[in-house]
């Protein structure tokens, strides 16, 4: 690790970094709750600093009454009128408190006569509530109060009273006091935390140093704008949320620099094979297809590893460019595997793939976590020595015990569902050789811009932004479950004039069972009423081996209707499929509503989809379906789906947590991460040092995974 020499940031003076006083220094913290803290990964004074309020409270001034509307929280001061306990479903008692611009009624249910005493008539009283509008005007329930005696003017606050991401067992009191204290020292010594910005970055982005953004957003003054403060938008949340950003970056384009440093096969580009594999196919290459097959194939003749994330809407036809890859490295020498998230998925990349290896001469393999004993051994032998040129399957490709004789490539289908661990552990596999494989990784789904310039940092990103020619976009109708009959109809019609339909039913309460039972009885029913058409059944509790025959029945035509769970959101590709019913969707997320729809539409003819769901829809539902019908571009699904659920939804790695960011929010300020990227380069070319701090700063223990 470089250590600047005389640099302005070694730390001079006698003043202990803040980054280095235990919290239990500090006065009222004790073992115990130095243990709670601790659980909140708060250790030092440094992280009770950035430990932010959540929201604000004004009681730095008096409100009059009359001012007061419904939802203000407010201070107001008056004198008590009248002071009745009623009995009713709930004893409560009901204060009219007055000063000279109204009156407010003031709501208690839990009351002893002590308190009832303090809020006789007469008594003057200061509150703290939310007003809110009740049946006869204006009340607070339950407020903070204190009984002032006439002449006395006790002092407000004179800053916003901060309120804190609350705990067990640490109050809003014990906050204040732990960030009194921070502050405090802050103030005494404000070279105790490290400025991470060079002067020259905070007068370029317009910042104000860390240590005031900091006091400001502890104790704001009572002028400051809390709307503004409570959307994020401040100036001093921004110079955090930059920092943070930033420092996500930083880690990220870290990791890429050290993996652009490692030795990779260099697969030249001899071309026979792929224009081998180009003429057998019945289409030409769109351009788009073209230009992402020329950026991987100069890629993988360089020696340093490719990382690359190729994006492409569904249909958009991302495996032959994959193919194309594969090609370029069995032609130098190399091995290839192939990984999907699921084992539908990947048995249709193997039947795909095979047909088009094969004509070539060329071995594939398949390996899934299902396989075992003598089968399993004996893949494992032909992986091992070579015999195979691709090697098709699920995880359990980069689970120990795999071993390849030469791998060149690795190829990640729908990488939304693999984090940068999974990425990680597919370039260690390939390091014990020595040399990197080059990884190739496709989504399944369009990720925003901005969230894939946050989340896939450490990538190198291509889209495929055209659709192959001749397909129209499908049709798509929301119904209730009421017009089954019709939905039903419509199925029969479809199968009259030789199309075929995908009935898709979705999961219930996240069990497999039950949804495997709906198919069932969707199955049933259909088979009754649709009597002249041959209807088909896939679950994910049939064998692989029943499944295969279904779908194979499905793609030759034997099957009018394929009744489906979700399985068959990715991998079956039935260009004569042109109607899909899917039941209940509003249990799915856009992103695989989305995925499913794609299922059709692959033809020529005009596709539609039946969105059938069960009234009544909840608000967010019924605005996903609104989505889904009115946008067919994946693109702008996914950055609808990112603002109505979320980038942990989106990524699908809500689970590891990649993305928690303690002040910033991917969607509100998706604006900050363009020079939040230039700026990132820029530290880390020119200031390694702080961009070393800044990381450990924001992401701590989190990032060891970066250090891989
Ligand atoms: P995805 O990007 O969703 O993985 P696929 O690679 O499965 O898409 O391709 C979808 C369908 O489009 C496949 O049937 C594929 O053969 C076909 N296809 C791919 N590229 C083209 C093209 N340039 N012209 C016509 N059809 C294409
Ligand atoms: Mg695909």
């Amino acid at each position: 690790m470089e250590f600047m020499a005389g640099s302005e940031l070694a730390h001079r003076g006698a003043t202990p970094l803040l980054e280095k006083i235990l919290v239990s220094g500090l006065k009222g913290v004790g073992p115990r709750s130095a243990g709670k803290l601790a659980k909140l990964g708060i250790e030092t004074v440094q992280d009770v600093l950035f430990h932010l309020p959540v929201r604000y409270q004004d009681r730095t001034r008096v409100v009059p009454i009359a001012d007061l509307l419904p939802r203000d929280q407010a201070v107001v001061l008056g004198r008590v009128e009248s002071a009745q306990v009623r009995m009713g479903r709930r004893r409560s008692l009901l204060v009219h408190l007055e000063d000279a611009t109204g009156s407010l009624l003031l709501r208690f249910f839990h009351f002893n006569s002590a308190q009832q005493r303090n809020l006789a008539p007469g008594s003057l009283l200061r509150c703290y509530g939310e007003a809110r509008s009740g049946p006869t005007g204006l009340e607070m329930i339950h407020p903070e109060y204190r009984r002032v005696s006439d002449g006395e003017e006790p002092a407000l606050e004179p800053s916003l009273t901060p309120v804190y991401p609350s705990t067990e067992g640490v109050s809003q009191h014990a906050w204040r006091n732990l960030t009194d204290q921070a502050l405090a020292l802050l103030d005494r010594h404000p070279d105790c935390l490290r400025e991470l910005f060079t002067d020259e970055l905070l007068r370029s982005l317009r910042f104000s140093p860390l240590a005031a953004a900091l006091t400001y957003l502890h104790r704001p003054p009572p002028d400051a704008p809390l709307a503004q403060l409570a959307e994020g938008t401040h100036p001093a949340q921004r110079r955090l949320i930059f920092e943070e950003l930033l420092a996500h970056q930083v880690s990220l384009r870290q990791l890429r620099l050290r993996h652009r440093r490692l030795p990779a096969p260099v697969l030249a580009p001899v071309g026979a094979l792929s224009q081998k594999l180009l003429q057998s196919l019945p289409f030409q290459l769109t351009g788009a297809q073209r230009r992402v097959a020329a950026e991987i194939e100069r890629e993988l003749a360089a020696p340093r590893p490719m990382l690359r994330l190729v994006q492409g809407d569904v249909g958009s036809g991302k495996t032959i460019v994959a193919a194309l890859a594969v090609m370029q490295a069995v032609e130098a020498g190399y091995q290839v595997a192939l990984m999907a998230p699921t084992e539908l998925l990947a048995e249709q990349h193997l039947s795909n793939f095979r047909g088009w290896l094969r004509p070539l001469g060329l071995q594939v393999a398949w390996l899934t976590g299902r396989q075992k004993g003598r089968s399993r051994g004996e893949t494992l032998a032909a992986i091992a020595r070579g015999a195979c040129q691709l090697v098709v399957g699920t995880h359990a490709l980069f689970q120990a015990g795999v071993e390849f004789a030469s791998l060149g490539l690795v190829i990640v289908d729908e990488q939304h569902r693999f984090g940068v661990h999974q990425r990680l552990a597919m370039r260690e596999k390939g390091r014990a050789k020595g040399r990197i494989p080059h990884q190739l990784i496709m989504t399944a789904t369009p990720i925003p811009r901005t969230l894939a310039m946050t989340a896939y940092a450490d990538l190198d990103l291509s889209v495929i932004d055209e659709l192959p020619p001749g397909r129209s976009p499908v049709t798509t109708v929301v119904v209730p479950d009421t017009r089954r009959d019709e939905v039903i109809a419509r199925v029969l019609q479809a199968c009259r004039s030789g199309r075929q339909v995908y009935w898709v039913c979705t999961l219930i309460e996240e069990s497999e069972t039950l949804q495997c039972q709906a198919a069932e009885n969707a199955a049933r029913v259909l088979e009754q009423r649709l009597a002249d058409c041959a209807v088909g059944l896939v679950h994910g509790r049939m064998t692989v081996e029943q499944r295969h025959e279904v779908m194979a029945g499905f793609k030759h035509g034997a099957l009018d209707v394929l009744v489906a769970t979700t399985v068959v959101e990715v991998g079956v590709d039935v260009p004569n499929a042109s109607l899909m019913v899917i039941e209940n969707p509003e249990r799915l997320g856009l992103a695989q509503l989305h995925q499913l729809r794609g299922r059709v539409g692959r033809g020529a003819t005009q596709s539609h989809c039946v969105l059938m769901y069960h009234a009544p829809l909840a608000e967010g539902s019924r605005q996903r379906l609104a989505v889904i019908r009115s946008s067919s571009n994946g693109f702008a699904i996914a950055q609808k789906d990112l603002e109505l659920r979320g980038p942990g939804e989106v990524l699908g790695t809500r689970q590891t947590g990649e993305l928690r960011f303690r002040v910033a929010d991917v969607v509100r300020d998706a604006p900050l991460l363009a020079e939040v990227r230039q700026t990132a380069d820029l530290l880390l070319s020119e200031h390694p040092r702080r961009a070393e701090l800044m990381v450990r700063r924001w992401l701590g223990a989190r990032i060891d995974y970066a250090r891989v």
